[in-house]
């Protein structure tokens, strides 16, 4: 494999970097170690070989070990546009504060530690978003607003966010799962050499560790995973939009701006125009109330049932990925894993057995109304409200009460 080297003469044939190799990629051929082309030069056999030192990447450094003591404090990445906060950040500054509690409880039990909450806000424009971001909650606002940095150029912004959390150390980062997050935060924690989980669904801090447990769907969604992060900093993850509860605001509230003076690079990345996407005529992630329809409407036009509540409530038609795969609805409606997630006030899942793949999208509701005709289906376990019954008669019921109430 190119990049990667077996020492022929260090190696033993111990069979530790086989064992520790996540992707199969060595073979013991002479009784040494051989990589394959399954290596994604992860870097895990270098490590598991350090007391030999027969495997080298070139360009590899260790993970940072040491003291990892010296990080403190949760930063959260603030992605911005137009001179607007993006709506994810106030999910993400709320997500830093609930981690926030529950690192301080632990801590203070200990030493009567604190752990302050950053803002990591870079790029042309910055400065006029500081005070909100205080408002939402973060103590203090890690600063580079500079001409040269538009909000595309995330070259220059790994950059420069490198060297800020270089120098500040907090434990743990978070940014957004959005598409500049998604493609920012990993390039940011490649070059930190430390681990990141992507769109998290849940995050919490473990209690007899105090790492931060950032769990996510994982194979197909089949099973939830918690990632720790134990051997590097900072712990960092991205979390999903309208998972977390956002933080609210609070005007006047006082915080500290720290403007940092670091050297900004030229982005190889020129921003020609800005063309705004059509606004969609779905707009789930926005709505106050949505009504679901699943398989259990049994056939498309059913969907009318699902449409007249909606309309009654004022709000919105989503769908099973079921109903979408039978080509009753479009895509655009679907909530889940694979869809939309959501966090309406109420939602209202109607013939919808309530599989983990759709939870992971409308779990965060502030109230989760089900009608199923089947007691043991699942959407009643996280249910606030449950109608066990033919949704066929409950929901032209429902309507008929709404029109009567309005
Ligand atoms: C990788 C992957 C990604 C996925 N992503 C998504 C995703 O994004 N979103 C998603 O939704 N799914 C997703 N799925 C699919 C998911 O696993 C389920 O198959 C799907 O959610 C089932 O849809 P459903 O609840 O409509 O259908 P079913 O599971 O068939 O449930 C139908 C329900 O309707 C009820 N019912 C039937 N008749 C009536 C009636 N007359 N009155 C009241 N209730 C009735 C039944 O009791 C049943 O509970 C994904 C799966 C995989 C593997």
């Amino acid at each position: 494999m190119e990049g990667i080297t077996v020492l022929v003469d260090k190696c033993v044939g111990c069979k530790l970097c086989i064992k520790t190799c996540p992707y199969d990629a060595i073979d013991l051929v002479d009784k040494k170690a051989v990589i394959n082309d399954r290596c994604t030069l992860c870097g895990a056999c270098v490590e598991a070989c350090h007391a030999y030192g027969a495997i080298v990447i070139e360009g590899w450094e260790p993970v940072q070990t040491g003291d990892l003591s010296i990080y403190t404090g949760i930063a959260v990445y603030v992605e911005h546009r137009h001179g607007k906060l993006v709506p994810i950040v106030p999910e993400i500054i709320g997500a830093a504060l609930e981690l926030k509690e529950q690192l301080e409880g632990q801590v203070k039990e200990q030493s009567g530690g604190d752990t302050p909450v950053a803002a990591l806000l870079i790029g042309s424009g910055g400065s006029g978003l500081a005070q909100e971001l205080i408002e939402y909650g973060v103590d203090e606002v890690w600063l580079v607003d500079h001409p040269d940095i538009h909000e595309l150029a995330e070259d220059t912004i790994s950059d420069v966010a490198v060297q800020i959390i270089s120098e500040k150390k907090p434990a743990i980062v978070l940014g957004g799962g959005t598409v500049i997050g998604r493609s920012l935060l990993p390039s940011i924690a490649s070059r930190l050499r430390t681990g990141l989980t992507a769109d998290c669904t849940e995050l919490t801090i473990d209690a007899e560790s105090g790492l931060l447990r950032q769990t996510r769907p994982a194979f197909g969604g089949n099973i939830m995973a918690t990632i720790l992060c134990e051997n590097s900093r900072p712990q960092m993850a991205t979390v999903r939009h309208k998972v977390m509860n956002p933080a609210p605001r609070r005007p006047g509230r006082e915080g500290t701006v720290v403007t940092f003076d670091v050297p900004v690079q030229p982005s190889r990345f020129e921003m020609l125009e800005f063309v705004a996407e059509e606004a969609s005529a779905v707009n789930l992630a926005d709505a106050e109330f949505i009504v679901s329809g699943g398989r259990g409407l049994g056939e498309p036009a059913n969907f009318r049932y699902v449409e007249e509540l909606a309309k009654a409530l004022g709000g919105a038609v989503g769908a099973s990925r079921a109903a979408v795969d039978a080509g009753w609805i479009q895509y655009s409606h679907q909530v889940g894993q694979t869809g939309r997630t959501v966090k309406p006030q109420i939602y209202v899942a109607c013939g919808i057995s309530g599989a983990i793949q759709h939870q992971v999208g409308m779990k965060s509701a502030d109230v989760i109304i089900a009608i199923n005709n089947d007691p043991d289906a699942p959407i009643f376990s996280i249910a606030h409200y449950g109608v066990q019954g033919d949704l066929f008669e409950v929901i032209p019921e429902l309507v008929r009460q709404l029109k009567e109430t309005a």
